[in-house]
């Protein structure tokens, strides 16, 4: 394959990054100290300026005002965006809305398109998707307790949901719920789409995490669906299709926040070596001239290129194969790259000593909420069984001849 980045993206890659530097990061603090929400009037003045610079929404349809980049170009600028805790945001390609986005686009209905693709590609509102259950395990869910029943022209639906990223302030969710509970496990359930103001759709709470609650963007809903009845042209693709819609949602999906974890790495990796350089450690030494920092640094220094390369892999084999034919290499980069970068992020706290660990740099932040890259869309285990799985298919059959 070739690496070779066109001069186009090298042109995009470089606003981004200096926008990023100069306009956004300068932003966490506040955002660390006063919360997302006080900060939502600074962020919709960043993004008009994104808008100015015709930089939007860069991996949506140029039919709806995004960029149209390609899987691999966007690769690139979820990379440049993810330096920033605020870069996609920023940009008006953050989850989960980027995943929504993508399935109303390939799956909706013309009146759900027209009615909801517009505001969200613009930015003027937001959305969530609510899969994952309290009770149930969301690494199997074919699980799921969660049911819509119809009624008349309505589907009435009930469950308890969490994890419903940035619920908190969504004009609507894209709910996968139990439509056919006598079907095969994988066509049970449906995807359909609840505005937030519909009664029986009721948030409980922005959950907990790492010892924050988050609010707005920045917080992950419980939801309790009460007797939530929708019209069931609110269906997204067939009947009984959630399985393999979110399996169109997470494929392409993973690239992108790979490649943003990889954006996280090279901000921490920036940060490890700065501080390296300048913290004396000793009179007349500097915490760089330590081999145990050095050899830090240049473990991780490879360990980013390795997972950097990987991801691009991935997305080139996407492009040319198809997510299904490449769902290895898919699953690869998931546990790679979040595995590497939380070496990265705890080797730059580490580095950074006391510092590291409050709220002073961005670090702690990183170190607190990216733990879940672990876990979320297919947790570790998960997707090394699925590897494991395509890899012994090859075998098995086969006399493997010892080798002398
Ligand atoms: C920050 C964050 C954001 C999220 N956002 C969303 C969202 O927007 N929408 C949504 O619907 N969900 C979301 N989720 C939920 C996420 O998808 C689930 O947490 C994930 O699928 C794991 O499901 P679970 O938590 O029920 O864990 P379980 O399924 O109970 O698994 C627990 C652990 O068991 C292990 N395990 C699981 N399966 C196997 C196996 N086959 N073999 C060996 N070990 C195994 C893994 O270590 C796993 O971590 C989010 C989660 C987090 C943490």
């Amino acid at each position: 394959m070739d690496f070779s980045v066109s001069e186009k993206m090298q042109t995009i890659t470089k606003m981004i990054d200096e926008f990023v530097q100069k306009e956004v990061i300068p932003l966490e603090p506040a955002v660390l100290t006063r919360g997302f929400k006080a900060l939502l009037p600074e962020l919709e003045k960043k993004r008009r300026m994104v808008k100015q610079m015709e930089l939007w929404a860069p991996n949506h349809p140029v039919e709806y005002g995004g960029m149209g980049l390609n899987l691999t170009e966007h690769a690139l600028v979820s990379e440049c965006l993810g330096r920033s805790i605020l870069g996609h945001y920023v940009f008006g390609c953050q989850a989960p809305d980027a995943g929504n986005i993508e399935i109303l686009h390939m799956f909706g209905t013309p009146e759900q398109k027209e009615k909801w693709l517009p505001p969200l590609v613009e930015g003027k509102i937001r959305s969530c998707f609510s899969m994952t259950e309290v009770e149930m395990p969301g690494s199997n869910p074919v699980m799921m307790d969660t049911t819509a029943v119809k009624d008349g022209s309505d589907y009435v639906i009930n469950g308890q949901k969490w994890y419903t990223s940035s619920s908190d302030g969504a004009r609507f969710a894209i709910v996968m719920a139990v439509t056919n509970p006598e079907a095969h496990p994988y066509q049970r359930a449906s995807m359909i789409i609840v505005s937030t103001d519909t009664p029986g759709f009721n948030q409980v709470r922005n959950i907990p995490v790492m010892g924050e609650s988050g609010e707005d963007y920045f917080g992950h809903g419980e939801i309790l669906y009460q007797n939530c009845r929708v019209p069931q042209s609110n269906l997204l693709g067939p009947e009984g299709s959630a399985f393999a819609i979110a399996q169109e949602r997470l494929g392409p999906g993973r690239i992108h926040h790979c490649m943003r974890w990889i954006g996280i790495c090279n901000r921490c990796f920036d940060l490890m070596c700065s501080r390296a350089l300048t913290r004396p450690i000793a009179p007349g030494k500097t915490l760089s001239q330590k081999e145990i920092v050095q050899a830090w640094i240049a473990e991780c220094a490879a360990d980013i290129l390795a997972a950097r390369l990987m991801v691009l892999y991935a997305a080139d084999r996407i492009d040319k194969v198809g997510a299904k034919e490449a769902r290895t290499q898919i699953s690869m980069i998931k546990y790679v790259v979040a595995n590497t970068m939380m070496k990265v992020i705890d080797r730059a706290l580490q580095v950074h000593g006391g510092l590291g660990m409050t709220d002073d740099t961005i670090i702690a932040f990183l170190y607190r909420h990216e733990r879940a890259s672990r876990i979320y869309d297919g947790a570790d285990e998960v997707h090394k069984l699925s590897v494991a799985r395509q890899i012994l298919k090859k075998y098995a059959g086969k006399s493997v001849k010892r080798e002398a």
